[in-house]
């Protein structure tokens, strides 16, 4: 791809990165780092006008959102928390795919015998949710380890993602209800999709074909 404006892409270490790198490859962009061993936070890559920007998966939007990078990847779980503001959401990426659900133990009370407890990292979507069902929770706002929460009696139930359900098994929860389907979303900046379009439509169909050839 050749380019005339410089490009920011935020992304973040582990599963996003890794899943996002074949796509971005497609458009003949390579980082010449590896995150997981480098320490850099600034990424150059095989093309000169562009370059990632390496921080925590939440933090995606927020730098997209101020124009601290053009675009970025995020999960629709972490935009769900975020909300949008300032950003454009073009493009499905197909990855990192998992839901956003309740869990808790098989033998969690009855909603509506008494105000549950709900642990989580997903304080909007947990609220969301259980206000639309007309249900009164208490929410208890977590960074981690949400699994934890129903064994020690600091909650009755918990929002979090669930890919094969794994680690909820592995600790005595069972998934109860499902909330959202999740994947990862191309987020661009709305003043950047104005002023370089052009290269950023170039990028955004280059990314189209590849997540469609990826099927
Ligand atoms: P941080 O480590 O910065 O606190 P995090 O733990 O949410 O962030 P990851 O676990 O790498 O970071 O998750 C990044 C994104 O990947 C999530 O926002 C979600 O969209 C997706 N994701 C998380 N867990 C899974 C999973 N088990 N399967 C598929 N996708 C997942
Ligand atoms: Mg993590």
């Amino acid at each position: 791809m050749n380019l005339t404006v410089p490009l920011t892409i935020a992304l973040s270490k582990g599963r996003i990165f890794d899943q996002t790198l074949p796509l971005l490859a497609h458009a003949g962009i390579e980082p010449l780092d590896d995150p997981e061993t480098s320490r850099k936070l600034i990424l150059e890559t095989s093309n000169p006008m562009v370059k990632f920007v390496i921080i925590r998966a939440g933090d995606v939007p927020t730098y997209v959102q101020y124009g601290a990078a053009d675009l970025g990847v995020a999960g629709k779980d972490v935009l769900l928390e975020h909300g949008g503001e300032g950003l454009y959401e073009p493009l499905d990426l197909g990855i990192a795919r998992c839901r956003l659900m309740v869990a808790g133990r098989p033998e969690t009370p009855e909603p509506g015998t008494r105000r549950l407890r709900i642990a989580t990292k997903y304080v909007r979507s947990a609220e969301r949710y259980f206000a639309a069902k007309g249900r009164q929770v208490e929410i208890i706002k977590l960074y981690g380890s949400m699994e934890l929460a129903p064994l020690v009696g600091l909650a009755d139930l918990i929002v979090d993602l669930v890919e094969s359900g794994n680690t909820l098994k592995a600790n005595g929860l069972v998934p109860l209800e499902h909330i959202a389907d999740i994947s990862s979303r191309l987020v661009v900046n709305k003043a950047s999709w104005k002023m370089k379009h052009e290269a950023l439509t170039t990028l955004l169909e280059s990314l189209r074909e590849a997540v469609a050839k990826r099927g």
